[in-house]
């Protein structure tokens, strides 16, 4: 490729002084229509300073002169430059062998310094449309490598420059994308490792307090005991969630957990969640219902997972609802999509959390602080099970008047 360039360049080159001759002498011919003599006479100074000129212009090129310049402006002041010298020297040499009057070539001399001089300014003058942007564009890449992602160059004009900036702007809003991208990631590394050894470390910590109670003696009466042993049962309970959580996160990272899905009744499972949470929702005075439409049916899924999603989310609902409330579970056909709604009334969520709820590890400000809050790996782990499924999951909520799951399958109706 880089050969082709550099043989081209000089061919094109020698092609363009051929025809820029050819055509002067046809003019000449066309306008004058001169005595074969003149033509020819014409034809040799002009072929002499073409090929002079070309020889010159051919050697600025191969001695790479240009490429010497310290700056653009300069480079183009020097094409300016050798341009009208060229220009100066040709029609000066021709007009000093044809003129017989000293008097018309001084004419022609001044003439052809002015206009070189004008043509040299006005080139450079012009060029700075070029540099202007070619600076902007530097100056923004230094911007950029010194750690500012959000400088950006304008993207003014219509040719190869602006192409090359809108090129670069794209290149560097990919860059800043990249590192926020980054620097998410090792916020979250960073808050992942906190909260998991903070989630561990909590209920061990109790536990361990727990038997060193029961070891020394210091709790001999049988109430007392069977209080404290129970306490340690519930956080043994929660370390073995937190483990299992952790455990299905990593299998869902590690490309996904191995689906068994069967045609199975969603309404079953529905109620077989709701029965193991009944206990639990009565204790909270919660109202916990489900309605199954009869379309439902049998439904193309992973039982185990499917009613682990639905653990999580009936658990996040009595867990997120006041005493009193009511927490209820629906399920309907729409076409060959199933969809499950798991409603409550409860607190709701911020809105400022709710772009971030099914990221793993993430909990909403209150559920942080609160020490029965769960994992934060609930809603990520349901998010990973319904779209290994091929399926989606959203929310709707608002704080103060409750939450609503909705999440889809697509299946087609058996019977
Ligand atoms: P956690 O184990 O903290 O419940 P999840 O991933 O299950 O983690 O939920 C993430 C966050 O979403 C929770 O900390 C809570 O702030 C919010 N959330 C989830 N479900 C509900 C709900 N039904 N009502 C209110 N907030 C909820």
């Amino acid at each position: 490729m880089q050969m082709n360039h550099s043989i081209s360049v000089p061919i094109r080159y020698a092609l363009g002084v051929l025809l820029i001759l050819a055509l002067s002498l046809a003019l000449f011919y066309w306008l004058a229509r001169p005595p074969i003599g003149d033509l020819s006479l014409m034809a040799v100074f002009l072929s002499i300073t073409a090929v002079i000129s070309g020889i010159a212009g051919f050697a600025a090129y191969r001695q790479g002169w240009m490429e010497r310049s310290p700056s653009l402006r300069l480079t183009l002041l020097g094409i300016n430059v050798i341009a009208s010298v060229l220009v100066f020297f040709n029609v000066w040499v021709t007009a000093k062998l044809m003129f017989t009057s000293r008097h018309d070539l001084f004419l022609a001399t001044v003439l052809l310094i002015f206009a070189g001089s004008l043509a040299m300014v006005l080139g450079s003058f012009l060029s700075s449309t070029i540099t202007d942007r070619i600076q902007k564009l530097d100056q923004t890449a230094r911007e950029i490598q010194q750690g500012n992602l959000h400088a950006r160059t304008p993207e003014r004009g219509n040719d190869e420059l602006a192409e090359l900036s809108k090129t670069f702007n794209q290149m560097a809003a990919r860059l800043e994308q990249a590192t926020k991208k980054q620097h998410e990631l090792d916020t979250l590394r960073r808050d992942l490792v906190a909260w998991a050894g903070h989630d561990l470390q909590t209920p061990l910590a109790s536990v361990r307090a727990i038997l060193e109670a029961l070891a020394d003696g210091v709790v001999d009466e049988p109430e007392m005991t069977q209080h404290y042993l129970s306490t340690a049962q519930r956080d043994i309970q929660n370390l073995s969630k937190i483990i299992d959580d952790l455990f299905q996160m990593a299998q869902l990272d590690a490309g996904g957990v191995p689906l068994k899905k069967e045609k199975a009744s969603l309404g079953d499972l529905i109620s077989d969640s709701l029965e193991s949470f009944s206990e639990l929702a009565a204790r909270q005075e919660i109202r916990l219902e489900g309605r199954v439409d009869a379309e439902v049916g049998l439904v193309m899924m992973d039982v185990q997972h499917i009613g682990r999603v639905l653990t999580n989310l009936i658990s996040n609902a009595l867990r997120y609802t006041p005493n009193g409330g009511e927490v209820i579970v629906l399920s309907k056909r729409q076409d060959t999509e199933v969809i499950v709604e798991v409603s409550d009334n409860g607190e709701g969520i911020q809105p400022e959390d709710i772009p971030h709820i099914f990221e793993r590890f993430y909990r909403g400000e209150k559920s942080r602080s609160r020490s029965t809050g769960g994992s934060g790996l609930g809603l990520a782990i349901a998010q990973g099970i319904i779209q290994a499924h091929g399926g989606r999951i959203e929310v709707e909520s608002s704080p103060g008047k409750g939450s609503c799951f909705r999440f889809y399958i697509s299946s087609p109706p058996f019977h």
